[in-house]
């Protein structure tokens, strides 16, 4: 299986943000549309960072609440790993396990044109599974 056939399934949807924006409105942002992590993008739309709610966990436990007025920038990650729509669940999977993150924003010619969770690699994985498994069945009353 590959990017592709997830970001076909769930969708392109990313919500990003803009670098500029405070930690406030970072956790206020997570909560609402109930995510892990937004992708922080330049004017162009260029992806120049990535945000996660262990950013927000890490800001708070060294600085207190008073992060909260200051700009997401400080925090997030700037070294984004990327993927492309080509790629393959195991490629994303080895990219998680050796980074220890569980997001991955899709990018596609310089755009940004999906992203994929660490629940969507495990929702589709086992379909996968599932699915060889059914194959196997079926092989084996066949044969
Ligand atoms: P996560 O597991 O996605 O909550 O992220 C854990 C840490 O990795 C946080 O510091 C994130 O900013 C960072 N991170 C998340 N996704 C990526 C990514 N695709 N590339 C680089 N760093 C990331």
């Amino acid at each position: 299986m590959s990017v592709q056939s997830i970001l076909a399934l769930k969708g392109s949807a990313v919500t990003t943000g803009d670098p500029s924006m405070t930690m406030a409105d970072v956790t206020r942002c997570l909560a609402e549309q109930r995510i892990g992590a937004i992708v922080m993008t330049d004017p162009s739309g260029g992806v120049v960072g990535i945000i996660s709610e262990r950013d927000v966990v890490r800001a708070v436990a060294g600085g207190g609440t008073d992060v909260l007025s200051q700009p997401a920038s400080r925090f997030m990650t700037a070294s984004v790993v990327t993927c492309s729509p080509g790629q393959s669940l195991h490629e994303l999977m080895d990219m998680m396990t050796r980074g220890r993150f569980r997001h991955v924003p899709v990018v596609h010619h310089g755009k940004l044109v999906g992203i994929v969770s660490i629940g969507d690699v495990i929702k589709h994985r086992i379909a996968e599974i599932e699915r060889e498994a059914e194959e196997i069945r079926n092989y084996i009353a066949t044969a």
